[in-house]
Formats: structure tokens, C-alpha cells, sequence
């Protein structure tokens, strides 16, 4: 090669081994050729060159000869050499990610980087160092190959932007952002007054690398080699991906420590969490003690939060948690009183109640913004009520554990009873005590069959025709006569007695019907209330199919009541119910609805063949015109999907003519009948023939 001809070709000495010569030999007179081997020559300078030599025989003026081809691979072995380093440096970035995924603890994955680096980055020296902003300083806090001490000798000035002379080149990295790479320690002047220190520890390259965590730099991994120019594009890109590493393992590391805040915030709204509020609240009653002054504690339940979550989603749900949450900060100016407690529900504390009755005007004033409050979900308005149980200390509560279980009672009491908020008092314990008896009353009510149908007509809006009736339950009171459901429905749903009680109306219904049908008179169909905890119970569609299987026509006479709210509990789950419950002939009407939230688009998924239009729209309808124009859009929308509209609670001639004139089918009301006992249906609706049943009139 052109080098090997610019020297002369004695100033090479041949380097290899006596064996190596031997085994030459021996192949040239054999008349083989020599493979190609890679060599160190040494030149007559001392200093060495890489060759890579061949040999062949050849016969020269009679004589046996070899050929011998020396070519100088210099730079090939050094690209090899590059190939092997980056290669080792791709098995530190492999055992560094794994390192990463395995140690959550910052010291231990510096430690553990620096060795990883050294023993197998083959580096002679690697120190991680990290910003320290009170002291301005990069503080060592990691190193492999080299004692600590050293490493003050290596890079003295760990300082940042000092005032002095010069700053080190860890300093220089962290303020510029950027790698420093310094080829050639001997001759590069930023190193000048070290190299007596770099060299008695033959360090002739070295790259110091930010750290750059969340945007700022916060330190340094600092690199030293043996070999100048070591750090050259290539390596620079790999070991940039390497600091880069390290750096997202450090945020890794942080956020593992977020997790605390996690345990002490909800991610979600950024309120205190139960845990965090529970802690504060101690801390407020400690205070309330010392200050001789009575505190509340407010629980609060967004009403139809689960109906907006599951039919307009739960990223929607999520967003209206979010609102509310910042519409309690910005009312009361201090989130650190407020906290989410559960899924849908929030706490506040009042730590300070100075006359008696703030409280309450707080709660009234509170609400009723928050009732007007428009919070927008997918572009569309929505107003959300709320219901709140309070709990004051001392009153109901020591601490903050006996306080929140206490306005939890009354929150629970206050959604029973319908009021807006409830205060936990001496007075609600009694009437807990109270429904324990009403339970023993209701168990016993069921078993002495006190229980009655009653029945109230739905007649056709044009003919006045009848056209069906709803069975509503009452329990016949021995003591005080006849109890509404609204009463002791809740309590038998909370108690799971309302599976039975459930039945048995199904049953009676149908006997009614079928009663009525073979005495000859109208057999309207009857609809029959479903409660919630009856459709998700797995025997129910069982208890329907037993309750019309004792005879042919019964599945003619029923009709199923289903809350609006319920089915879109668990959208998916009632449409696979509601289809076998229609694929026997009984009938679904969804009830009261209007109230669930549910946007109308579902309804065309429904597998349902009557809408009820609730109450309180009937009333609206009346009282404006978003009202009517509501109760409009509903009966169209049904009619479209080929179903039946009642209107419910119909009680006024006005609202039976704007019915009529939006085209809705049935109504069902005291205009036309409150609900009667059995008998009273039987002799005043049903003995005239189907046909002629329409002029009945108010009883
Ligand atoms: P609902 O299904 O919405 O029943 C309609 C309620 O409105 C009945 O109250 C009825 O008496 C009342 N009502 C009817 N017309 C008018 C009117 O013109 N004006 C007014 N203000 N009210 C009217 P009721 O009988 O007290 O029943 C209350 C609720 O109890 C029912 O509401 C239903 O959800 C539940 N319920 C009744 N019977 C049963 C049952 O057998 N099983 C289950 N699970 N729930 C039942
Ligand atoms: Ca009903
Ligand atoms: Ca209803």
C-alpha cells in the first residue's frame, strides 16, 4: 500500500511468533499457500503498524520462493475496533434499560449504571453527579473506577456559573445543555492544568454527558477513557441515548414518588383525597376544641351521576367530576377543605361555625347555585342536583372517622326520604332504630299477605277508551291502614325483600288478569312496577316465565314497568333481558322517563314497546315552553321508533288537551282515575266490554 511503499520495506520488522514463521515454512515448501493472518509489524522507530500478510510459493529462476504480501490495515482494525466498542456500548444501554426496569431507588440505579458503564463500556472511569441548587454545585453522587477523592482532582470545579476564573466542564454541560467532549486530554487546553492528573491515571478522552430530567438539566454522567478521540459521532449518539436513559429512569423515579401524592389526592379532580381529609379534619377538630367552637362536615352525592356516566360515557362523567369539583373551590375559595371522597361523592368541612343556622343558609345558598350551575358535557347543558348529609362536632361526632360514618347516615337518610340535605342528629339514630322495626313489620306483612294491588287506569287520549292499568302496591297496615310504596319500597330494597315482594305482586297481577278475563269483563293488560334490584337478579326472567306459565293467556295481560335509570344502568345487559322477556309476549314500557339521562338516541336500541312520560315533564309542559316543546320532541321521537306514549300523572283538563294535540296515545292521571282496589276496578272500569269502557269519569 502506499504507505508501506513510502517507508522503506526494512524499516518493518516482522513481530509474529516463532510458531507462526514455523507453520509458514512448512506450508511454502510443501508448496501451499499461507492463509491471510492479521499482524503487528514493528517499525525501526519503535513504533507499530497493523498488516495483514500472505504468502505463496513461487518458483523464482528455478528456485522455490514465496511471494509474501504485507498489507497495512490500519484503519480497518481500527473500524473494527469501533464496532466492538459500540457493540459493548449497545450492551450497556441493554443492561442499563434492564437495570431501569429493575431498581426503583435512585442511589441504587446510579451505583448500578456507573459499574454497568465501566465494566462493560470498558470506560475507566464513570461518576454521576447531580445539580444541587442551594449549593450551586454538581455534586458527585455515583462514580465506578476512580475513588471519590480522585474525582475532585478530575473536575475540581463541580461549581456552577462561578464567579471565578473558569468553570468545569461538568458545569459547562449543565449550564449549555449539550454534551462536552474533550479527544484529546493532553493537548486540549479546557483540561490544560489537569492533565498531570489525567495522565497519571491514563485518561485521555472523556465526555461528560446532561442529564436532563423534565426539561432541566439535572446532572451530569460524566465518561473517561483510556484512548484519545474514543468519543466520536457514533459513540456520542449511543451515549447520548445512554444519559437519556438514565434521565427517564430518573423521572420514572419521581413519578414512583408521586404515587405518595396519589395516595393523598384523587388524579382526577387534584382534591384531597378521603385519606388526606380524614387527617385534615382531625387536625380542624384539634382546633375546634381549643377554640370551643363547632365545626360540619358536609357529604355530598351528585344524584344521576352513574346515568350521565354510562350513557354519555365516562370520559363525560370524568369531565363533570372535574367541573364540580372546581365549581366547589371557586365557591369556597379553599380547596383545602373539600376533598372527593368516593366516586361520585365530595366532602367539604365548615371548621368554623359561628350562629347556629350558618350552616343550614350555607347548604341552601350553596345548592341552589350549584343547582343552576350549567355544566357542559359533550356541547350540550347540563344541570346536576345534589344531595348533602351533615354531620356537626361535637354533636354527632367526636372524630373525623365517627363524623363522616354520621353524614353518611343522613346522607343515605336524606336520599331516602327525598329531601335536599339532612342533618345527622340525635333524632335520625331513633329513626334508624325506627326502620329496623318496619323491617320486622314488612317480614311480617309478607307473610300475613297484607300487602294489596291497587290499580289505576291508562286510557286512550282520542276515544277515552281504557286501554290498560298499572298495578301500584300498598301495604294494609293493620294499625294505621293503607301505606304508600314510597314509604316502605326503599326499605324493602334495601333489604333484598323487595325480590319476594316483587314476585308476589307479579303473581297477583296475573291472577287479577286472568281472573277478570274468565268473569268476562275488559282484561286490560296489567303492567307491573319492576324495581331495579329485581331485572339484575339472575332468577328474575325465571320468576316471569313461572308467573305466566300457568296459563296460556297470561303473557297477554302483562306489561313490565322499568325505570328509565335502570336499564341504562347497564345498557348492553338489559337489551339481552329486555329481548327474552319480550320474545314471551309480556310487554315493556320504560317508566318515568325523562329523569334518566339518557339521551334520546339510545332509545332506537331499546328493545321496548311503550314510553312513560314522567310526571314532572307533564307538569313542565304547562309552565313553559321548553316544556312543551320537550314533551313534544319525546312523542315524536317514540312514535318514530314505533312506540307507545303515556303521559303520567295527568291531572288536568289543559294538560290532557296539549297531550292529545302532540299526538301522545294514553294518559294516566287523577284526572281520569286515582289508582282503585281491585273490586273498585272490576265494578267501575272493567264490566262494561272493552269497547265501551271509555266513558268512565273521576270517582
Ligand atoms: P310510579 O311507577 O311512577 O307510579 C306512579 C305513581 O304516581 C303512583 O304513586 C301513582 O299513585 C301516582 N299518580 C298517578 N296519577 C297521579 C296524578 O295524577 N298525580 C300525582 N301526583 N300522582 C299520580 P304510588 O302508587 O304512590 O307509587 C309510587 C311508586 O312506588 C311508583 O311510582 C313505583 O315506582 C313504586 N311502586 C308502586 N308499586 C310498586 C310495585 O309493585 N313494585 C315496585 N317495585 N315498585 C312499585
Ligand atoms: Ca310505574
Ligand atoms: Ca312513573
Amino acid at each position: 500500500t502506499d504507505s508501506l511503499l513510502d517507508r522503506p520495506g526494512l524499516s518493518l520488522v516482522a513481530a509474529e511468533s516463532k510458531e507462526l514463521a514455523e507453520q509458514r515454512r512448512i506450508l511454502l515448501y510443501a508448496g501451499l499457500s499461507v492463509p491471510l493472518s492479521d499482524q503487528v509489524y514493528l517499525r525501526l522507530d519503535g513504533t507499530t503498524v497493523e498488516v495483514e500478510v500472505a504468502s505463496a510459493p513461487i518458483v523464482l529462476e528455478g528456485r522455490p520462493a514465496a511471494l509474501v504480501t504485507v498489507r497495512e490495515i490500519t484503519a480497518r482494525k481500527e473500524q473494527e475496533r469501533k464496532i466492538g466498542r459500540l457493540s459493548r456500548i449497545h450492551a450497556v444501554l441493554s443492561g442499563i434499560n434492564s437495570a431501569i426496569v429493575r431498581i426503583r431507588d435512585q442511589q441504587g440505579l446510579f451505583n448500578e449504571a456507573c459499574r454497568i458503564v465501566v465494566e462493560q463500556g470498558r470506560f475507566a472511569i464513570a461518576w454521576i453527579g447531580l445539580v444541587n441548587p442551594d449549593s450551586s454545585r454538581i455534586d458527585p453522587v455515583a462514580w465506578s473506577g476512580a475513588e471519590q477523592a480522585l474525582l475532585a482532582k478530575l473536575e475540581p470545579r463541580f461549581v456552577l456559573n462561578p464567579t471565578g476564573p473558569r468553570r468545569g466542564l461538568s458545569a459547562t454541560a449543565v449550564a449549555e445543555g449539550r454534551p462536552v467532549v474533550v479527544n484529546d486530554v493532553a493537548n486540549d487546553e479546557r483540561v490544560a492544568s489537569l492533565t498531570n492528573e489525567h495522565r497519571a491515571h491514563s485518561i485521555a478522552s472523556l465526555a461528560i454527558l446532561p442529564l436532563l430530567v423534565s426539561g432541566e438539566v439535572a446532572g451530569v454522567l460524566a465518561l473517561h477513557a483510556d484512548t484519545p478521540g474514543f468519543f466520536d459521532e457514533q459513540e456520542m449518539k449511543l451515549l447520548v441515548e445512554l444519559a437519556a436513559d438514565i434521565a427517564f429512569a430518573m423521572e420514572l423515579i419521581a413519578k414512583d414518588k408521586k404515587l405518595n401524592y396519589l395516595a393523598y389526592y384523587d388524579v382526577l379532580t387534584g382534591l384531597a383525597n378521603r385519606s388526606l381529609f380524614f387527617e385534615r379534619v382531625g387536625q380542624y377538630i384539634r382546633s375546634a376544641v381549643t377554640g370551643r367552637h363547632r365545626l360540619a362536615l358536609f357529604l355530598i352525592d351528585l344524584e344521576r351521576f352513574k346515568n350521565i356516566n354510562d350513557s354519555l360515557g365516562q370520559a363525560a362523567g370524568d369531565t363533570l367530576l372535574r367541573q364540580v369539583a372546581q365549581w366547589l373551590t371557586a365557591k369556597v375559595g379553599d380547596a383545602s377543605v373539600l376533598a372527593r371522597v368516593d366516586a361520585d361523592h365530595f366532602a367539604a368541612v365548615l371548621p368554623q361555625i359561628r350562629q347556629e343556622g350558618d350552616v343550614a343558609r350555607l347548604i341552601e345558598s350553596m345548592m341552589a347555585s350549584f343547582l343552576q350551575h350549567p355544566f357542559r358535557l359533550n356541547d350540550a347543558v347540563f344541570r346536576v342536583s345534589a344531595k348533602v348529609g351533615v354531620a356537626l362536632f361535637p354533636d354527632d361526632g367526636l372524630d373525623a372517622d365517627g363524623l363522616f360514618r354520621n353524614a353518611e347516615a343522613a346522607l343515605k337518610k336524606a336520599k331516602a326520604n327525598g329531601e335536599r340535605f339532612l342533618f345527622y342528629t340525635q333524632r335520625m339514630t331513633e329513626m334508624v332504630a325506627g326502620k329496623l322495626t318496619l323491617e320486622n313489620q314488612l317480614r311480617q306483612a309478607l307473610d300475613k299477605e297484607e300487602f294489596v294491588l291497587h290499580y289505576q287506569p291508562k286510557v286512550n287520549l282520542v276515544s277515552g277508551k281504557l286501554t290498560g292499568v298499572e298495578a301500584l302496591i300498598r301495604w294494609n297496615d293493620p294499625r294505621t291502614g293503607l301505606v304508600s310504596p314510597a314509604r316502605f319500597i326503599p326499605v324493602l330494597e334495601e333489604t333484598g325483600l323487595i325480590n319476594e315482594v316483587g314476585r308476589w305482586a307479579l303473581r297477583k297481577a296475573v291472577e287479577d288478569f286472568l281472573r277478570w278475563r274468565a268473569k268476562g269483563l275488559a282484561a286490560v293488560r296489567v303492567a307491573v312496577n319492576v324495581s331495579p334490584l329485581q331485572l339484575r337478579n339472575e332468577g328474575f326472567i325465571a320468576e316471569v316465565r313461572q308467573a305466566i306459565g300457568i296459563d296460556t293467556h297470561a303473557a297477554e295481560g302483562l306489561e313490565l314497568e322499568i325505570t328509565e335509570s335502570l336499564i341504562m344502568e347497564d345498557v348492553r345487559n338489559s337489551i339481552t333481558r329486555l329481548r327474552t322477556i319480550r320474545a314471551m309476549g309480556v310487554r315493556i314500557a320504560v317508566d318515568d322517563f325523562g329523569t334518566g339521562f339518557s339521551s334520546l338516541s339510545y332509545l332506537s336500541r331499546l328493545p321496548v314497546d311503550a314510553l312513560k312520560i314522567d310526571r314532572s315533564f307533564v307538569v313542565e309542559m304547562t309552565t313553559g315552553p321548553e316544556g312543551l316543546a320537550l314533551v313534544s320532541t319525546i312523542i315524536n321521537l317514540a312514535h318514530s321508533l314505533k312506540m307507545n306514549v303515556i303521559a303520567e300523572g295527568v291531572e288536568t283538563e289543559e294538560q290532557s288537551r296539549l297531550l292529545r294535540l302532540l299526538d301522545c296515545n294514553e294518559m294516566q292521571g287523577f284526572l281520569f282515575s286515582k289508582p282503585v282496589p281491585g273490586e273498585v276496578l272490576e265494578a267501575k272500569f272493567l264490566t262494561l266490554p272493552a269497547s265501551e269502557t271509555g266513558v268512565a269519569a273521576n270517582s
